[in-house]
């Protein structure tokens, strides 16, 4: 059976008792192919804390509360919400459970401190800042003029979370462990008393993450790279059953974390490839252009370029840290040019 055949819309999707004092509620996003997020609660003596949230919206907060109400669970007893980052789909409703239940809400530092940063900056700045940085990866003049800008930002976190830190959930072991990648704070949660890890975005059954780098042309930061050592991570706590807040559940997630892991080296190998049979260095843009997308380059929207680019930026700043590829600086374009092997 291929794996492609197990994917089911939201519709199909149901509240379930996983065993062990675990649940999932299936929260929709309103427009997005990906359908929903799973919302995870453990159970604990003082009331159950949730893995997720999903998207802010109206229909959301339904399934939510009433996903809840369904296995037993007042939203209302919610004792805290942990993220597993900081995007709109994860920790979307956190704040709305807070204000429903007085549920702390906790997610690694390093996703707090960029939720801090996007309520310091008004929505005018996010918009001048992303056309800037189209600008300088070549993108079309048009293009540029198309930045949008990003939805609300999340609710400021209660609780910092750091690698390794134990979760307040009495009577369990639920522990972060950092994997870094999609987001700079993205976290796993392992739940060691039931040998089974809630992977976020970080590992999902079929599909893989966006791993991006904005702005583009960033030499300070390797998110590919983090990401690629977050799966290696992963995949030395061994074969436990995983939890992804997208698609379905899956055994052995070391397995398709090496998969993963497979995928992009070959992605890795493809696009020095591509660089070194052109003869003059590429900005972020064109190479963006000559690789394999899901649909036709000419087929996507502007939003979908933009990510298309911020993927191109991050494999190219991971063969750079491995020194396969060097960067060009102009006066307003950053290239990229394939070194010798
Ligand atoms: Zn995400």
């Amino acid at each position: 059976m291929s794996r492609a055949s197990r994917r089911r819309p939201y519709s199909e999707q149901r509240p379930q008792d996983l065993g062990g004092g675990v649940w999932s509620v299936p929260v929709p996003i309103p427009g997005n192919p990906l359908g929903y997020t799973l919302v995870y609660a453990v159970e604990s003596p003082q009331g159950p804390v949730l893995v997720d949230a999903g998207w802010n919206h109206p229909d959301a907060w339904e399934a939510l509360s009433g996903g809840l109400a369904a296995l037993g669970f007042d939203v209302g007893a919610v004792k805290g919400v942990v993220v597993t980052h900081f995007h709109p789909d994860h920790a979307g409703l956190a704040g709305q459970v807070r204000e429903r239940s007085g549920a702390w809400v906790a997610m690694h530092e390093a996703d707090a401190a960029l939720v801090r940063l996007m309520h310091d900056h008004p929505a005018d700045d996010q918009r001048s800042f992303q056309a800037e940085m189209l600008r300088r990866a070549g993108a079309d003049p048009g293009e540029v003029r198309q930045a949008v800008s990003r939805p609300a930002p999340p609710a400021r976190p209660d609780r910092e979370l750091r690698d390794g830190d134990l979760v307040d959930l009495p009577g369990r072991k639920l522990r972060a462990v950092h994997t870094p990648g999609h987001t700079p704070g993205h976290i796993c949660l392992h739940l060691e008393d039931a040998d089974r890890l809630f992977t976020g975005d970080h590992v999902l059954p079929d599909i893989t993450p966006h791993i991006g780098i904005y702005p583009y042309d960033r030499d300070d930061v390797d998110p590919l790279g983090d990401f690629l050592d977050s799966l290696d991570r992963v995949g030395e706590l061994g074969s436990l059953d995983a939890l992804p807040a997208h698609e379905w559940i899956f055994p052995d997630v070391a397995a398709r974390a090496a998969e993963i892991r497979h995928h992009h080296e070959e992605k890795l190998v493809r696009l020095r490839a591509l660089l070194a049979r052109r003869p003059h260095p590429q900005t972020i843009w064109e190479v963006a252009a000559m690789m394999t997308w899901n649909r036709p380059w000419a087929d996507l929207s502007p939003m979908l370029r933009g990510m298309a680019a911020g993927e191109a930026a991050a494999h190219l700043r991971a063969l750079e840290a491995r020194g396969e590829v060097r960067r060009v600086p102009g006066v307003d374009l950053v290239r990229f040019q394939a070194l010798d092997s």
